[in-house]
């Protein structure tokens, strides 16, 4: 392969990005696919705990993994379907189930941890010939000269960069994708405007070991200070590990953050209404400020946006991947169709068309999160009154029911 020149560069190998290029090289063998990512190793998949940063995968997410072959390396050990989804309100007695059965499906989707993803989406592209995997390189600048990006990293790593020139210029390419995150180079040097909401919120993630098995069941309550979640974990041999993903704001947050781990636990417990018994043991916790982000326009010449650079939501429905796999199934058929019609994947036309069929569905979605979490953070008697008649209404109309689990899970 001609490493300098590529048809098209993916910066970013995260979920979104491997993924990006691994379906485009099973769909386009032909095409010569860069995948550049900053981080010059990456952690190991642990053997004996979980990873705290979990995803739940929808139905077409994981149809996706399994079209690109990654699913089957995880899917069957460390990712946990869900058949059921239970949300209640905190201050009100609103609850809703959501079950497999009401849609005759074996499962909601599946929970799956971070690093088990993306370590075998890299597994996959190390195995397929027609894409160049390049750790270590952080896009720093570029330009772009007759239709091609240069691309050219940040200067302290060209040296070590095995196969790269020593001059510092580097990889050329017709395409430029920006899978590089919340907080994206790419679209900063297209100058490309995003619209940012801070939520004054911070997510606390961590694994809780509870005294109950989880049940396969995703678990939300709605509190004041934001949502809590604990989610199914699954691979290590139990059924009483969950990742927890607690909203909170900032100011509770940062106490949260300084308790110690016992506290923490009997904290956790308690809002979580000790629904799974005692929580026995926590793991480490991170922290993530929460804001939602959503780039003014997703492509520049030459360049596009998906995932999280081009759109970065509320976790509260763990939709932040979906969305993003979303905008990869629909640039690999804009592209495919682009070839087919003998057009260049970078025509401005392609990437009009990727915008025009992604931005909408992304902009309800962001649109719904906020409106969500405005609807549960309000702690006014007429809101509560609101929301608990409107979760007791959902849970009692099955036709209701099955048309949020279809749309949920076709995302
Ligand atoms: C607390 C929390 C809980 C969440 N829970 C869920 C959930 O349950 N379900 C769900 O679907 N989503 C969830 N999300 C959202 C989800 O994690 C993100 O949507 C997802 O990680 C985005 O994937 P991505 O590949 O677009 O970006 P990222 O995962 O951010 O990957 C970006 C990659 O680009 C690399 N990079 C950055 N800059 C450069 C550069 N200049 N050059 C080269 N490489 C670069 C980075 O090293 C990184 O590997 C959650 C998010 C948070 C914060």
């Amino acid at each position: 392969m001609n490493r300098q020149r590529m048809d098209i560069a993916i910066v970013g190998g995260g979920m979104v990005g491997l993924a990006q290029a691994a379906l485009l090289a099973v769909r386009h063998p032909q095409l010569q696919i860069a995948l550049l990512e900053a981080a010059s190793e990456q952690p190991p998949v642990p053997a004996d705990h979980y990873d705290p940063r979990v995803v739940a995968l929808t139905q077409s997410s994981h149809e996706l993994l399994e079209e690109v072959g990654a699913w089957e390396s995880f899917g069957g050990e460390r990712a946990c379907p869900y058949t059921e989804m239970r949300v209640w309100d905190a201050e009100g007695t609103g609850s809703v189930r959501f079950n497999s059965r009401d849609v005759r499906l074996p499962n909601l989707g599946h929970i799956a941890e971070n690093s088990v993803v993306v370590a075998a989406l890299r597994r996959r592209l190390e195995a397929l010939p027609n894409v160049e995997l390049v750790d270590g390189f952080r896009l720093e600048s570029w330009w772009r000269d007759c239709g091609l990006w240069h691309l050219q990293p940040r200067s302290d790593r060209v040296n070590v960069i095995e196969g790269l020139e020593e001059n510092g210029e580097i990889l050329r390419t017709r395409l430029l994708i920006g899978a590089d995150g919340a907080r994206s180079r790419v679209r900063d040097l297209l100058r490309i405007r995003a619209r940012e909401t801070v939520y004054n919120q911070t997510a606390l993630v961590c694994v809780a070991r509870c005294e109950k098995s989880h049940q396969h069941t995703a678990w939300q309550r709605f509190l004041k200070t934001g949502p809590l979640a604990f989610l199914p974990l699954a691979g290590l041999g139990d059924e009483n590990h969950c990742a927890v993903v607690w909203s909170a704001d900032r100011e509770l947050a940062r106490e949260l953050v300084m308790l110690d781990d016992n506290a923490f636990a009997l904290n956790l417990e308690k809002a979580f209404e000790s629904r799974l018994g005692n929580v026995e043991e926590v793991g480490e916790r991170f922290s993530f400020p929460l804001r939602a982000r959503h780039a003014e326009s997703y492509y520049g010449p030459g360049a596009v946006l998906i995932g999280d650079a081009a759109h970065s939501i509320h976790p509260l429905a763990g939709q932040g991947v979906n969305l993003g796999l979303q905008d990869v199934s629909v640039l690999s058929e804009e592209i495919a169709r682009a070839l087919k019609r003998g057009l260049e994947p970078a025509d401005p036309s392609v990437l009009a068309r990727y915008q025009r069929r992604r931005r909408g569905d992304n902009a309800a979605t962001l649109k719904a999160m906020s409106t969500f979490k405005s609807l549960f953070g309000a702690g006014d008697l007429h809101w509560r009154w609101l929301r608990n008649t409107g979760l007791s209404m959902v849970d009692a109309s099955p036709l209701l029911k099955k048309r949020i689990i279809l749309r949920a899970m076709a995302v």
